[in-house]
């Protein structure tokens, strides 16, 4: 709290500002990364489901096209089982026509090879028992088979074709081994993807065996991502899902429906959120010079706000000076509540000094007469004398008020007083100065009087005084003594005991008359 009553108006304005805008830009970032990092998130795995379906696609047709020669070679084969001679040409034939075949067989129903074509002839006569040949047999049916080792000791997949005679007759199948490690268009189909960045594909059969994958190593190994059995019966999909490193991963699925396999195109999620950083980095750049420009306007605002208070707060400091007032009238209080703290303090202003205006009068002085009293007398004489301004001092003494008061009662006595206090008045200069000290005794100092002009000035008083008729009274007198600044003493207190001295004499001598010290 002590910081807050320490800073000023505008650094707080400045400072809230320069928060709130703080936090929205941070909001801003927040929130726009989130939406920035889903969209991009969602837009990857679109893309890479779309890409694993075109990949679907081309894999399918490669396939059902393997399927379809091989059906059209099963017939002629059919057409010729005794033959043999013709079944070699046919598979000589197929071979040639088809590259993506690496090895051409003829099974007859018990599962003994017939006829090869001429790079496996030595399997010619031999009992296989791979599970695609079992299958096939058992099936007598067009069979894609899983990856296996073949008896030659490749990893293949095995197409097969059954052979029926013109009656029916299963005659046992024609199988085409396409090796998974060489095959050029399989590799081409599902290798050859058109991402130039950290996106790769895979294969797998329905079993999880990998049946193509960047890694040659993996292939015929079983994948462990147990989720990639749901997408196998949705046909497609998409998914974030944690790799094997447990690398957060994107991707997108399709199954190869004439094979009932499964083409998984993925990509880490780091990778494709890679771009979003810089994005950030570009959107908070971008947004630097409104955010400043912003700032700057509250800056302008802020100082324009909190400059009248300012202003007025200086003010504040300064109530005793006079010129204070003249400087609250000039703020310029441009909204409502300075304004109206502005003429609130202008009137306490004026009002405080006017009260202490007041004050300095009433202090200085004398109640029953408005003379001045022994406090002004005492501020003058030390005006005077610090000025070195030489003056005449009178003082004057009411000749036995006492009997006034007696014979007419204190009241008229006071108002005598009174009366006398604005005879005095009327006789001296403006420059000169009149006090009453208390009871019925007067004091006159008259600023650069020579003082034979002072004795003069208090003759002709005195006659004026004897001759003025106070009302219910009638007639006074005063004595007077004088003495002169720095004439008689420098000091004040032993011209006042001189002058006291020559009004004693006065008195002595009769009263109503002037004395003057020597
Ligand atoms: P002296 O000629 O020797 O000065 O005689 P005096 O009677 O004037 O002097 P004294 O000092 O004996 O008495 C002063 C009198 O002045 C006493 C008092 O009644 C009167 N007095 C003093 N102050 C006031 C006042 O404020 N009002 C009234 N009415 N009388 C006052
Ligand atoms: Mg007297
Ligand atoms: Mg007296």
């Amino acid at each position: 709290m002590i910081f807050l009553v320490r800073s000023n108006l505008q650094k707080l304005i400045i400072g809230l500002a320069f928060l709130s805008s703080l936090i929205s830009v941070i909001n801003m970032l927040f929130v726009g990364s989130h939406v920035q990092k889903e969209a991009l998130i969602k837009n990857s795995l679109e893309i890479h489901e779309n890409y694993a379906m075109k990949l679907a696609d081309g894999a399918n047709s490669f396939l059902q096209n393997a399927q379809s020669e091989l059906s059209y070679a099963a017939d002629q084969i059919g057409k010729n089982w005794t033959n043999t001679h013709f079944q070699k040409l046919e598979l000589q034939r197929l071979l040639q026509q088809n590259k993506n075949f690496n090895s051409l067989l003829v099974f007859d129903p018990t599962g003994k090879v017939a006829v090869t074509s001429e790079n496996i002839i030595e399997l010619t006569s031999q009992t296989l028992q791979s599970p695609g040949i079992q299958a096939s047999l058992q099936t007598k049916a067009p069979l894609i088979t899983a990856p296996y080792k073949s008896a030659l000791n490749n990893l293949i997949i095995m197409i097969s074709q059954p052979i029926f005679n013109y009656k029916r007759d299963y005659l046992g199948f024609i199988a085409a081994g396409i090796y998974l490690k060489e095959n050029e268009s399989l590799n081409k189909i599902l290798g050859e993807h058109y991402h130039k960045d950290d996106s790769s594909t895979y294969v797998v059969d329905k079993n999880k065996h990998f049946l193509y994958h960047p890694d040659e190593k993996m292939l015929g190994e079983i994948s462990k991502n147990t989720f990639l059995d749901g997408f196998f019966e949705l046909g497609r999909g998409q998914k974030v899902f944690k790799n094997d490193d447990e690398t957060e991963m994107l991707g997108g699925f399709a199954v190869i429906p004439t094979a009932n396999w499964l083409i998984v195109s993925q990509r880490p999620v780091k990778g494709a959120l890679r771009i979003h950083d810089g994005l950030m980095l570009t959107v908070l750049f971008k947004s630097l010079p409104v955010t400043l420009f912003l700032l700057l306007i509250i800056w302008g605002f802020a100082w324009l706000i909190s400059n009248p208070l300012r202003q007025l707060a200086r003010e504040a400091k300064n109530m005793k000076q006079t010129a204070t007032v003249q400087r609250v009238q000039k703020i310029n209080t441009w909204y409502f509540e300075a304004n109206e703290l502005k003429k609130a303090f202008l009137t306490g202003l004026q009002s405080v000094h006017k009260q202490v205006g007041q004050l300095k009068i009433d202090t200085r002085t004398d109640v029953l007469t408005g003379l001045n009293n022994r406090r002004a007398l005492e501020f003058t004489l030390a005006k005077l004398t610090q000025e070195k301004t030489p003056f005449g001092l009178l003082v004057l003494d009411i000749d036995h008020f006492k009997k006034v008061n007696d014979t007419y009662g204190h009241l008229a006595g006071d108002a005598a007083l009174k009366e006398l206090a604005s005879v005095l008045l009327n006789n001296v200069r403006a420059e000169d100065f009149c006090a009453r000290l208390g009871g019925e005794e007067f004091v006159i100092l008259l600023p650069n009087c020579p003082l034979e002009e002072a004795r003069i000035f208090a003759k002709r008083l005195s006659l004026t005084i004897s001759q003025h008729p106070f009302t219910t009274i009638g007639h006074l007198t005063v004595s007077c003594g004088i003495a002169a600044w720095p004439l008689h003493s420098h000091n004040t207190q032993e011209l006042f005991r001189r002058a006291d001295e020559m009004l004693y004499v006065a008195k002595q001598n009769g009263r109503n008359q002037v004395h003057v010290a020597s």
